[in-house]
């Protein structure tokens, strides 16, 4: 019977300590979208409360990325400079590596400015634009051709869910917009869940309604690639995140931090989300 257990003991150690180890590797990001608002000026002073409320307050390993309109990135990133806790990101970039596609903005453009991500396929960006899986997909490949890690959002509407299709759609998301990408590709992005219905709304999904579909993105995840891969993905939730739900949604062991929309408008709500990881 002894040296049974302690086998046991022991390879539930090794066990133990391996997915602690994996759970560490992947990243906590809190991700802002500023999304239409804010000019120059008002960027850049909420910015500047940001980066001074993180050195005070943020004691983790947590990344804080902010996704802000294109013509903040530039003096953001002169102002994040050397600072490693906090990275920049676009909300779209174009599917074309360059061209004549007048007002649009092009991935090698953001990555030349200082961002390092990208949201791609926000529900509104799907909505308003009417940007389809099959786009997503092509501007997923422009976007880390040009060495930015694309935020790739999926989740659905609220017709979907009570029709109890979310799962289809979700998986539907994955395999259309990213399961294309080989292994070293999908590991350079981070998935945020958001679903359409939290989107500014005040709505969140319950803990247990966002875990669970973060276990099944998880899974797929591993079912195209391997569990290593899907351990190592970092997914967000968003909608309607603020201070006070931040804790018990970041709690659950497959929501690795959150998208924020209305909430990174105030440098105060931002911080506290983000201090969730200290
Ligand atoms: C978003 O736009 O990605 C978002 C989550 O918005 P909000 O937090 O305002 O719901």
């Amino acid at each position: 019977m002894r040296p049974l257990q302690l086998h046991s003991l022991y390879y539930y150690n090794i066990i133990t300590t391996t997915t602690l180890q994996l759970n560490k590797m992947r990243k906590k990001i809190v991700a802002g979208n500023w999304k239409m608002n804010l000019d120059y000026n008002e960027g850049l002073s909420l910015f500047s409360e940001i980066i001074n409320m993180i050195k005070d307050e943020v004691t983790g390993k947590q990344e804080a990325v902010i996704c802000s309109p294109f013509i903040h990135l530039h003096s953001l990133a002169q102002l994040a400079r050397g600072y490693h806790k906090l990275a920049l990101g676009a909300q779209n970039a174009h599917q074309a590596e360059s061209g004549a596609y007048t007002g649009e903005v092009s991935a090698k453009m953001i990555k030349s400015v200082g961002a390092a991500y990208v949201i791609l396929g926000h529900s509104e960006r799907r909505q308003y634009f009417h940007e389809s899986n099959e786009l997503l997909a092509k501007k997923t490949d422009t976007a880390l051709n040009n060495d930015l890690k694309p935020i790739f959002c999926i989740g659905e509407t609220l017709e979907e869910r009570e029709a109890n299709k979310y799962f289809d759609i979700i998986k539907n998301q994955l395999v259309e917009g990213v399961f294309h990408l080989d292994e070293t590709q999908f590991s350079q992005l981070v998935i945020a869940y958001e679903p359409v219905w939290a989107i500014g709304t005040g709505k969140t999904a319950t803990a247990g309604q966002a875990q669970e579909i973060h276990a099944f993105i998880r899974n797929e995840i591993a079912a195209k690639y391997n569990q290593q891969v899907a351990d190592n993905t970092t997914i967000l939730y968003g909608g309607s995140c603020n201070p006070k739900n931040a804790p018990e949604l970041f709690a659950q062991p497959d929501i690795d931090g959150g998208l924020i929309g209305g909430a990174s408008l105030k440098s105060r709500d931002f911080v506290d989300i983000l201090k969730v990881f200290n």
